[in-house]
């Protein structure tokens, strides 16, 4: 691969020396016929933000390891290292906490500002400040918004809402329907989990949205043979299942991707799009390292299906990213120098899954037996059913989780976030505007540039 691309190189350069010395160009003319085909001259049609919630530097290493050929003495990349440009700083605006959580990352990455935690696209003022969604909308774009958690949760609702705190949901999916930009909704296509803000006591926003001309879908099958370009896809109540625990009646990222592109392709002003691997950063809140590697999987696919897509299309820049790290995930511990992913994908479903299947009455070792491909030690054995008679799904979820984390050397230090900078990947005409150390910021104020 990389010998290809020098020999490619080299050709050029040859060919242009060529044209050169045949033309007799001055300098000030290659540089002006340069001038007209540099990357800045080049339009960006569509936008793909894609965000890994948590998805720090060792979550990606970590995800690198895991699908490491162990036949080859090279590790080799993952689907995401080819497109790493640069580092983003993550930290927020907030004189109590200066460790971002996902609300104020997510407004520094949708609205270009520095904000306190928990602030959905609000200033310190708590007034609302515009998104690239918002202002993409009013270029008569068209927009969407997809996450495996409620897609009212921090991350997508930094993007389509604005609200002095992350915890109002029904709020944030009030806004989701009422914020209209010249007379529509903002967000065209929206799929992830919340039924739960969306059909409420006091207001169903399904049926209103519905009534506006938005087909509803519940199943990955009726999504995927949608054809309406307002769509509105909720697979859960609250946050969807972890991908390994996922029915095949529930979409995976990359399906629910692609379903978006495939109605805001049909724009020809182009479109906006932000996808959220959501659950990479509630599998490191829970320490638990096979549910953040099933959901690094299930996001990889996604920004595959998104390459795939700025392939086709040119004009399509896509930037792909994390909003932080969580749990401070690290690759060794105890003194120990390995990382046995084997031990990780021993698991055929999450932690939480078989704590939760316990907890409603299965025994422990019937659904060991069934999940984990290798045995469980003597010691190991004691400290799940020490943890299953406390009846407490949590304290057996990380009781498992621990099996998992001590065999794999897989470390965790907090139950939070932490302030580590975060990888930057871009695909498409401006990539180079992506790189180097930047501002969280800066990929909002790259972005208004693209959709305005
Ligand atoms: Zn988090």
């Amino acid at each position: 691969m990389r010998n290809k691309v020098w020999v490619v190189i080299v050709i050029c350069i040859l060919a242009v020396g060529g044209i050169i010395g045949i033309s007799g160009l001055t300098s000030d003319a290659v540089s002006s016929k340069a001038d007209d085909t540099s990357p800045d001259n080049e339009k960006v049609k569509n936008v793909i933000v894609l965000i890994g919630d948590g998805m720090g530097p060792s979550y990606t290493t970590a995800y690198r390891y895991m699908k490491d050929n162990p036949s080859t003495q090279q590790m080799e990349e993952t689907v995401f290292d080819q497109y790493l440009t640069g580092m983003a700083k993550t930290y927020s605006n907030d004189k109590d906490e200066n460790v971002t959580d996902s609300a104020a990352a997510a407004t520094a990455m949708a609205a270009g500002i520095k904000t306190y935690n928990g602030a959905i696209s609000v200033d310190k003022n708590e007034q609302p400040v515009e998104t690239v969604l918002e202002a993409a909308k009013k270029n008569g774009k068209s927009t969407g918004l997809v996450s495996t958690s409620q897609i009212t949760h921090a991350t997508p609702g930094a993007f389509g809402a604005h609200n002095e705190s992350r915890d109002n949901y029904d709020e944030i999916a009030d806004d989701y329907y009422d914020e209209m930009i010249d007379g529509k909704h903002k967000i065209d296509v929206m799929l992830g989990g919340g039924v739960d803000n969306f059909d409420r006591d006091d207001r169903n926003l399904i049926n209103e949205f519905k009534n506006d001309g938005y087909h509803y879908v519940t199943t990955a099958e009726d999504m995927n043979n949608n054809k309406n370009a307002r769509l509105l896809g909720l697979f859960a109540q609250v946050g969807m299942k972890k991908a390994i625990d996922r029915e095949p009646s529930t979409p995976s990222l990359a399906e629910m991707t692609n379903a978006a592109l495939k109605q805001l392709n049909k724009n020809e002003d182009g479109f906006f799009l932000m996808v959220e691997g959501s659950q990479i950063d509630w599998g490191g809140h829970d320490n638990d390292a096979v549910s953040v590697m099933s959901e690094m999987d299930d996001f990889a696919k996604a920004f595959q299906a998104a390459i795939a897509y700025a392939k086709e299309h040119g004009d399509t820049q896509v930037i792909m990213t994390a909003d932080h790290s969580t749990g401070g995930l690290s690759i060794g511990r105890d003194g120990d120098y390995n990382f046995d992913t084997e031990a990780i994908k021993a698991a055929k479903r999450t932690p939480e899954y078989m704590a939760e299947q316990i907890i409603d009455g299965a025994s422990v070792e019937y659904i060991l037996n069934k999940y984990v491909t290798f045995d469980l030690t003597d010691t190991e054995l004691t400290d799940v059913k020490k943890a299953a008679a406390t009846e407490d799904v949590d304290t057996l979820h990380q009781a498992i989780s621990d099996v998992f984390n001590e065999r794999a050397g897989i470390g965790f230090t907090t139950g939070g976030h932490t302030g580590v900078d975060v990888p930057v990947y871009a695909y498409g005409p401006h990539s180079e505007r992506f790189s180097g150390l930047i501002e969280n910021t800066d990929i909002a104020n790259e972005v208004f540039t693209f959709v305005r």
